[in-house]
């Protein structure tokens, strides 16, 4: 099955999407509902794992959307209990585009003392070596997905119990993890050292929650109750929440770019909200990189809360220069070949009356391969656009990802190959203007910007810094940022 937005490969993905319930009834409903609002990290499948005293385990795993499938009344009676997980997955370790179902999580072992599921968002980044080791010692993979070491690792634990076991694996695993797990009475939450991808604990009537954002308690009217903090992890039963800390210490890194564009905005990120956080880009942008123009349009939907902050802070109107089809959906996904020549048209569509004459900023969350961008500008400038201005909400992206985001090979990202003159040039605008990285850790809180010594959080994709050495993809000849 395709992506589900064919037109969409300009911009980094997010594969995932990690939500679990505990000491509800029918709590795979709740997870369906949380799945559904986590949607936006993921879109290729989705699974549940349920428990319930009298049948066991259950388990349904299917690719699509969640409202496709998660919605059967038939579906969900086969997923009875008080305690279910679930996962929404783009995918980016495992067979990229061509999932197996047997890829799709969660993950489940049967251990001596009893089976216990799990539910991956990240990536580890030695998980290559991992499997080496795993196999020559004999275990038998059953996917092609990372995070199946854990499973794996905790087979091999000697500990007494799951959640000492999960422990002992999660040791050996480098890289980016949060990770929600359940055995027959227990709800689990772990986040890797450095806090790379988010997690959060809610409130749910009698029982407890976990997300991967804060949008999907709002979804089933859960009370938001803290972040699981970075290297923590919590064990949840019907006697409360245990918070246990398996992992030496070390300063968080969370992913930056989950306030620019990953993240629903919505959520809220270390205690702000991410549309607040996105509407400061815009005014730090304003700030950096004025220019005369007579309208401020965002490139829908992840440009506007920026647009909307620019516009605030540069007095030029904000307006709906570019219209988003909202029903662009399932029907176009196996396009013709005409259809996918109409590229991006078929999504987006320029307000010719408003644009006509008129000198355009267009905001935009971020430039990956650059084609969007040029195609944007293209339908601009035929509406009869008399200047088109980018402003971009993040630094350029220069380096992939190796922590849990779906992002092109280095040499494909515009940036990589192109100063930032070039890249206007290459996109034949009249300016091209990127937020610095000092002016994104302004917007997202951080008044002094950035710390060069010890960055606040990960800016990888941006400075080539990455907090976790990629042994993996070092062993396939990638080659790190040389030292300054
Ligand atoms: S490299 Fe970029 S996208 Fe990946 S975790 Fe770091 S900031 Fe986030």
């Amino acid at each position: 099955m395709p992506p589900a937005h064919p037109f969409d490969d300009d911009k980094l993905k997010e594969e995932c999407g990690i939500f679990g319930v505990i000491g509800v009834t029918d709590a795979a409903n709740f997870v369906a509902l949380g799945l559904h609002a986590l949607q936006h990290r993921g879109q290729e499948a989705g699974g549940i794992v349920a428990h319930d005293p009298d049948t066991g385990f259950n388990s349904a795993r299917r690719f699509g959307y969640v409202r496709d499938n998660f919605t059967s009344q038939k579906l969900m009676e086969t997923l009875p209990g008080p305690l279910a997980i679930g996962h929404v997955r783009y995918s980016t370790a495992g067979s990229k585009g061509q999932t197996a179902i047997r890829d799709v999580q969660p993950f489940f072992g049967e251990f001596s003392m009893g089976g216990a599921a799990i539910a991956h968002n990240g990536n580890i980044t030695n998980a290559d070596a991992l499997r080496r080791e795993l196999i020559e010692r004999g275990s038998i993979f059953q996917s092609s997905s990372d995070s199946e070491c854990i499973i794996h690792l905790m087979a091999r634990s000697l500990q007494r119990n799951i959640p000492e076991r999960m422990e002992d694996a999660l040791r050996r695993v480098e890289g980016a993890f949060s990770v929600v797990a359940m055995t027959r009475t227990k709800l689990i939450g772990v986040r890797d050292p450095l806090g790379v991808r988010p997690l959060v604990l809610g409130k749910v009537g009698d029982g407890w929650c976990l997300s991967s954002e804060t949008c999907a308690l709002d979804i089933i009217g859960a009370e938001y109750v803290r972040e699981i903090e970075p290297g923590e992890m919590v064990v949840i039963t019907d006697k409360g929440v245990e918070s246990i800390r398996p992992f030496r210490p070390q300063k968080s890194r969370f992913c930056i770019f989950e306030h620019v564009y990953f993240s629903r905005p919505d959520s809220i990120l270390g205690g702000r909200s991410v549309y607040e956080t996105r509407r400061q880009i815009g005014v730090e942008l304003a700030k950096e990189s004025p220019v005369e123009a007579d309208l401020v349009c965002p490139v829908p939907d992840s440009g506007t809360p920026a647009a909307i902050g620019f516009s605030q802070e540069s007095g030029i109107p904000y307006a709906m220069g570019i219209i988003r089809n909202q029903y662009m959906g399932r029907t176009f996904i196996e396009p013709t070949e005409q259809i996918r020549n109409m590229g991006v048209r078929l999504k987006l569509n320029v307000n010719r009356a408003l644009i006509q004459g008129k000198r355009v900023i267009l905001v935009d969350d971020s430039v990956v391969r650059g084609t969007t961008s040029r195609k944007i500008k293209e339908m601009i400038l035929d509406a009869g656009a008399a200047e088109v201005h980018f402003r971009i909400a993040s630094p350029p992206t220069a380096w992939p990802c190796f922590y849990g985001v779906d992002t092109p090979q280095r040499e494909k990202l515009l940036a990589a190959t192109m100063s930032e003159e070039e890249m206007r040039d290459h996109l034949a605008v009249d300016s091209l203007k990127f937020i610095s990285l000092d002016g994104l850790y302004r917007a997202v809180g951080e008044a002094q910007g950035r710390d060069p010594k010890s960055p606040q959080y990960c800016d990888a994709c941006f400075s080539g810094e990455y907090p976790v050495e990629p042994a993996d993809m070092l062993e396939k000849g990638f080659q790190m940022k040389a030292a300054e």
